[in-house]
């Protein structure tokens, strides 16, 4: 894994206003959007506004402010989102992890019963 940061990343392009997206949320710290290509009935993106490639980069680097203000966002666009029911955030990291846009983000998956982890 990297930190080095490509400003040409899709997620990069989006805060920029480049590249449209479904925006559901955005203060100074966060923009959160609802996924393309959703993998659950409700499946929403929050990504920080820094440049920070993986969740390591953002929790290395991030400022204090950088970092509660993006937690409380998380917290806003989840309780926003009236999952009652319950919901799963995920950090896809690295390769390994899945990651395909290297700016991070959080998955917000819900509205449907996502079920445990399985191997
Ligand atoms: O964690 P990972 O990097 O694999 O996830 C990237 C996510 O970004 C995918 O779920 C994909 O559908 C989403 N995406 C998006 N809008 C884009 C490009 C990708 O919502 N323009």
């Amino acid at each position: 894994m990297t930190d080095r940061y490509d400003d040409q990343n899709i997620f990069a392009r989006i805060l920029r206003g480049e590249i449209p997206n479904k925006t559901v949320h955005e203060d100074d710290w966060a923009l959160a959007f609802e996924d393309v290509a959703p993998k659950a009935t409700v499946h929403i993106l929050v990504i920080p506004k820094g440049p920070y490639v993986d969740y390591g980069h953002f929790a290395r680097e991030a400022s204090d402010d950088e970092i509660l203000g993006f937690t409380r966002a998380l917290g806003q666009v989840c309780e926003q989102a009236g999952l009652e029911g319950g919901y799963r955030v995920v950090a896809n990291t690295g390769a390994d992890g899945g990651q395909e846009v290297p700016h991070f983000h959080l998955h917000i998956l819900g509205g449907e019963a996502i079920g445990p982890i399985r191997a």
